[in-house]
């Protein structure tokens, strides 16, 4: 049966047509109304019409991934920060009108689930999926179930606490994983060291324009790949605490796949090479395991959001 995913980010509605072996087979892409819950609801009940009226297969069920806290049934989202809707009756609403079952997924946890499925965890039953972007992101696929939790907010992997008394997080807690292990993290790491290090930051320096409150991520990594050692000295701090954070999920989930995504994976083996060696320096008991878990890239990329949704939608 084909299902329709669809994404719903703060800046754009992104829906596909998924077949069940998780490929998109049509996709549609809108800007999304922000502010204004009642016609962002409306347009992606219009994406959802679109891609049915275009779709020669018969479309059975519809999963929305919204980036935001989900109610454990799976029909509100109960808080969205960047879409403006509290306590959303958003599967009433869609389902009302497109007359097929609809689902409600938090999108990490959508995104995760494709990854573990179709992706870079595929085979394996138990997946933890770490989505390091701005934040810390993720979701847990464990004995082949997506894990929910009481309320629907498990996998807030980015909130472990790593070090205490360390950074205030926006959470309101201090020393979480996300404020040592993230994109946010790695840049405000860069620019402290081209504030303190000047001679050795040259390059980094050069690359933000001479400016180190311009200095991006994306110039960390620019300046990694040509080698330089304080980008390559922030993706090794960067490596190490993620890596850190990997052991102590590993020592409670015992997954046999760890998948990195999100947009600071795109460094590729900048990122895994030190996350993986931090993770097997911390992993425990190590003498005991039979085989420590796989750390993998990420191999979907953006329409894991999509493919989750679709999928899990399906799953009912
Ligand atoms: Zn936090």
């Amino acid at each position: 049966m084909h299902a329709i995913g669809v994404d719903v980010g703060g800046t754009k509605i992104a829906a596909g047509v998924v077949d069940e072996e998780g490929t998109i087979v049509r996709a549609v892409r809108r800007p999304t109304p922000a502010g204004n819950p009642t016609r962002t609801a409306e347009v992606i009940v219009e994406a959802i019409q679109t891609l049915r009226d275009e779709s020669d297969a018969e479309v059975g069920a519809v999963g929305i991934g919204a980036a935001g806290f989900v109610d454990a049934a799976r029909t509100t989202v109960v808080f969205a920060p960047n879409l403006a809707w509290r306590d959303e009756p958003l599967r009433e609403r869609v389902e009302g009108v497109v007359g097929i079952p609809v689902r409600i997924e938090n999108d990490a946890n959508a995104a995760a689930w494709a990854e573990a499925r179709f992706g870079a965890g595929h085979g394996a039953r138990s997946v933890v999926v770490v989505t390091v972007g701005t934040g810390i992101g993720g979701g847990i696929i464990f004995d082949g179930r997506l894990l929910r939790g009481g309320t629907g907010m498990a996998g807030e992997i980015g909130h472990l606490r790593l070090v205490p008394g360390g950074h205030l997080c926006g959470c309101g807690q201090r020393g979480c994983w996300e404020q040592y292990a993230s994109g946010s993290a790695l840049v405000r790491d860069a620019r402290e060291f081209v504030q303190t290090s000047p001679d050795r930051a040259r390059r980094l320096l050069h690359l933000a324009g001479g400016d180190p409150a311009a200095l991006t991520g994306q110039h960390v990594t620019v300046a990694a790949q040509e080698g330089d050692a304080a980008a390559l000295g922030c993706f090794a701090d960067l490596g190490e605490h993620l890596g850190a954070g990997m052991a102590s999920l590993a020592a409670v989930l015992d997954p046999e796949v760890f998948v990195l995504a999100g947009g600071v994976s795109e460094a590729g083996k900048l990122l895994l090479k030190p996350a993986k060696d931090s993770f097997l320096r911390h992993l425990s008991p190590r003498a005991l395991r039979p085989r420590p878990p796989k750390v993998r890239l990420s191999v979907l990329g953006n329409p894991a959001g999509i493919i989750g949704a679709a999928d899990l939608a399906r799953e009912g």
